[in-house]
């Protein structure tokens, strides 16, 4: 509730419970009797010649992760950890309202134009508003914005630091790799490395591309800012695939842009999605909340809420996915998914038109609901997108945003602006790219780090590396919620991971085309049906037939 409605009330809730919540799951995690249990059980031949996988993964898994919160430490260590962890989840909580409440706070006008920075509006003006004071202003105020998260910033890093050396960890990466389906750290590394000498030299020419229309759009002898690449960008999009987000739009009304999802999912998954109002529909927390059901044969076998608009000061940014329940066969429970979106305001029509962006966020979140919801693992531990480790998770999301622009959607895009739109869809990608690597490596550096740094110098040095804009007021660190108020610490490699496996993924469907049948099953069968009930390697190797390899996301 208080990523979704943060309202006084639901953030003193929070607060009240957080303690006692935190205190309890560090007691199950750290139950002697529970991991005696499970070791016993593990250790005996209960699974001897059984067939059902599931329960002796889940039972790993929880031996692992008993072990990974302190199960083994004892008196004063084992004190301490707990102290640890309380604080840490306190710091995350003030990090990621410190975000939403800067982010907020601030407020520009100039010539009777109210601008914000928030997730829905800062990326559109950033391309669209030619004025550069106001890109400056608002460029300026989002990356220096929450400079009160810095002291949190190294608390959580040495708290973490120590964390991991209790547990017996070179450092909180290996410790947060030992829970991935990565095999090590050096394995992001070379993914990493691997990715930057390929993307070196070709991104340093975009950045030239980009310089060069400097002359023409801001002005004779004047030098691109960091302010200025979002705004050249889409310049230089329109004139080399000659079309603008804005003409884009037009094609991606909401209504139609849900229509579509599910109806290309239908034609993918053979399901139904429908929605339930009036009486059929539960009670939800604000009126833009709606409530779907999936249907396959007449029957429900999951439901969804969508929320799909900003709603300031209330919801976080950004867009997500969250189960509300899983799949649980014992107590005959359906899985229930919420996917929440930031889309822009209606107008005053009720309309509202997504950028091509937003799109693909709805393709993408949806993925993670239909893993959540097609789930045929029947035991909750490893449901949906229980046990699926965090570097694998991306795969069904990101996997479904290659099916925007395909035409059993239905949407109305005219043929000859889609070839624009997907010719365009490698624009700048090695820059993209390399922020990202930029982003990811950041995050390992600071989690593998033995010693205490200084976190701004890490992330110059990185950027630097990756030939990414900063400017001397930049603390992008202290709006970093992925990797300091989130589950992504020495994590956000994951992102990079799963596009590698979702690129090796939709390249079956290339080799044997968009409209086998067979493809759309066995990923179906084999990934989403499967969630966490095995190791993401074999379920992979089973739908692929080989590992993925690094080769169709260079292509
Ligand atoms: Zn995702």
């Amino acid at each position: 509730m208080t990523s979704v409605m943060n309202s006084e009330e639901w953030r003193k809730l929070e607060e009240k419970f957080q303690p006692g919540m935190i205190a309890f799951s560090l007691r199950t995690a750290q139950s002697e009797k529970i991991y005696s249990a499970a070791k016993k059980i593990l250790d005996s031949s209960v699974f001897e010649g059984e067939t059902d996988a599931t329960r002796k993964r889940i039972l790993k898994e929880m031996v692992k992760s008993a072990e990974h919160a302190g199960i083994a430490l004892k008196g004063e260590k084992r004190e301490r950890f707990n102290a640890i962890r309380a604080e840490l989840a306190k710091l995350a909580m003030d990090f990621s309202n410190a975000v939403l409440d800067a982010t907020n706070a601030f407020k520009y006008e100039k010539n009777g134009v109210n601008y914000t920075i928030d997730d829905a509006n800062y990326p559109q003006t950033m391309k669209e508003c030619s004025d550069r004071e106001v890109r400056e202003v608002l460029y300026r105020a989002r990356a220096s914005r929450a400079g009160d998260n810095t002291p949190r910033i190294t608390k959580i890093l040495a708290l973490k630091r120590e964390l991991a050396e209790l547990l017996g960890f070179e450092d909180y990466a290996a410790l947060s790799i030992d829970a991935k389906s990565a095999p090590s750290v050096k394995a992001v590394y070379d993914m990493f490395d691997e990715l930057d000498s390929a993307t070196e030299k070709i991104a340093e020419e975009e950045k030239r591309e980009l310089e060069s229309l400097a002359g023409e759009f801001l002005g004779e002898g004047v030098k691109a800012e960091p302010w200025d690449f979002a705004f050249l960008a889409e310049r230089l999009r329109e004139k080399k695939y000659s079309y603008s987000e804005e003409e884009l739009k037009k094609y991606f009304e909401v209504e139609d842009v849900f229509a579509g999802l599910f109806k290309i999912t239908k034609f993918l998954f053979g399901v139904d999605v429908v929605e339930l109002k009036g009486d059929d529909k539960p009670s939800v927390w604000h009126e833009d909340v709606r409530f779907f059901a999936l249907k396959e044969n007449g029957e429900d076998i999951a439901w969804f809420y969508a929320d799909p608009f900003v709603r300031n000061g209330l919801k976080r940014g950004g867009a997500w996915m969250n189960e509300f329940g899983n799949r649980n066969d014992r107590l005959a429970l359906k899985p229930v998914a919420l996917m929440a979106l930031n889309f822009p305001e209606r107008d005053k029509d009720g309309k509202c038109y997504l950028p091509f962006r937003e799109v693909e966020t709805v393709f993408h979140e949806f993925g993670h609901a239909l893993q959540c919801m097609l789930t045929r693992v029947g035991e909750e531990d490893a449901a949906g997108i229980n046990l699926v480790e965090w570097d694998a998770v991306e795969v069904a999301s990101q996997f479904m945003e290659n099916w925007c622009l395909d035409g059993r959607t239905g949407l109305k895009v005219p043929e000859d602006l889609k070839k624009r739109v997907l010719a365009a869809k490698n624009f700048r990608a090695a820059s993209f790219c390399r922020r990202q690597l930029a982003l990811g490596k950041t995050d390992m550096d600071l989690y593998t780090a033995k010693t205490e740094v200084d976190p701004d110098a890490v992330k110059r040095a990185v950027f630097t590396h990756f030939g990414m804009p900063l400017t001397d007021d930049d603390r992008f660190l202290c709006s970093f919620t992925h990797i300091f108020g989130g589950g992504y610490a020495a994590g956000y490699y994951s992102y990079k991971w799963s596009e590698m496996l979702d690129a090796d993924a939709f390249s079956l469907f290339e080799e044997k085309g968009l409209y086998s049948e067979e493809v759309a099953i066995s990923f179906r069968k084999n990934i989403l049906e499967k969630g966490g009930s095995e190791h993401p390697k074999e379920l992979y190797r089973r739908f692929r037939g080989q590992d993925a390899t690094i080769d169709a996301l260079m292509k």
